[in-house]
């Protein structure tokens, strides 16, 4: 009876290491894609000089978009 108890304690083992590594890995995927987030803005291309800048930081004027206020004035 021996060997019984030797496969269900190296299945116990194996069943303990296979969802920890479960766990692991998802927490893993949700950080990098929290990392991953910031960089898919929208990038907009200035009127005035063609500077790509993300949407965020850019200036809007009648649908047109300025990397800069000074820019967004001279047009
Ligand atoms: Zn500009």
């Amino acid at each position: 009876m021996l060997i019984f108890r030797l496969i269900i304690a190296i299945a116990i083992i194996w069943l303990l290491f296979y969802v920890y590594r479960r766990i692991h890995k998802t927490v893993a995927n949700k950080r990098q894609l929290a990392r991953r987030a910031p960089e898919t803005k929208d990038m907009v291309r200035c009127e005035q000089c063609g500077l790509h800048i993300p949407s965020t930081e850019a200036i809007e004027r009648a649908g047109h978009y300025y990397c800069c206020q000074e820019h967004a004035e001279q047009q």
